[in-house]
């Protein structure tokens, strides 16, 4: 039986029981990305390993790439919303429980850019406004433009990850602000992990300035 204060409490964002949390207890642990590599998300894997073989010996340009979470149910329906359905007041929902422990001796955490259409469409920088979040939570601060990115007049969302790196690599550099600082530990972030396009166009700029880096995304997407 439901107790009245569990009834007032706001649905679960994944299976609509009352939970004091975005997610109840039983779907944070469902939904928490584990026993997967975290670059390919195919072989199982024991729990001390985040890559399988393969993954572990191709060359990366970061130094450490963590998840929270599968981008599935709930997270899905949470990620759309602070980021295309104009809602990212959400992003205070988010907590230090759904984020991996990290060390925290990084000097700035760098958002990824997004393009520019869509960041004016949508009135807001969705990852900016993350980093934000992500800043508040683990009291590291934001390096905010640290890259400029030219709009791409196609569409990039069916294009393969090959094909996409090539144009997102024409399209984003390193601001002029950045690029004679030298930093040792930055934190780039992202909300979505799908192809990794993204992440080693923008990583390898960073590379350019920073002795270690280090790589996080809120969901990983896995195709079916
Ligand atoms: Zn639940
Ligand atoms: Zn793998």
């Amino acid at each position: 039986m439901m107790t009245t204060l569990q009834k007032l409490l706001p649905p679960c964002q994944n299976c609509d029981e009352p939970s004091r949390d975005l997610f109840c207890e039983k779907c944070l642990s469902e939904l928490r990305f584990h026993k997967a590599c975290i670059t390919c998300g195919k072989a199982p894997l024991s729990r001390s390993l985040r890559e399988c073989l393969p993954c572990a010996t191709l060359k990366k340009p970061w130094d450490h790439l963590d998840v929270s979470f599968f981008y599935e149910g709930g997270i899905r329906e949470f990620i759309f919303d602070f980021k295309d359905r104009g809602k990212p007041e959400r992003l205070r929902e988010l907590e230090l429980n759904h984020l991996p422990k990290m060390d925290m001796k990084y000097d700035f955490i760098v958002p990824v850019t997004s393009d520019p259409s869509q960041t004016e469409r949508r009135m807001y920088d969705s990852t900016t406004l993350l980093a934000k979040r992500l800043s508040d939570l683990w009291k590291i601060p934001v390096l905010p433009h640290a890259f400029e990115r030219k709009k791409f007049l196609l569409s990039q969302k069916n294009l393969d990850a090959e094909t996409r790196k090539k144009f997102l690599k024409k399209v984003v550099s390193l601001s002029p602000s950045v690029k004679s600082r030298e930093f040792n530990h930055l934190l780039l972030i992202d909300d979505v992990l799908t192809t990794g396009a993204t992440l080693e166009v923008h990583s390898k700029l960073l590379r350019k300035i920073t002795d270690k880096l280090d790589v996080f995304c809120l969901g990983r997407a896995l195709k079916a």
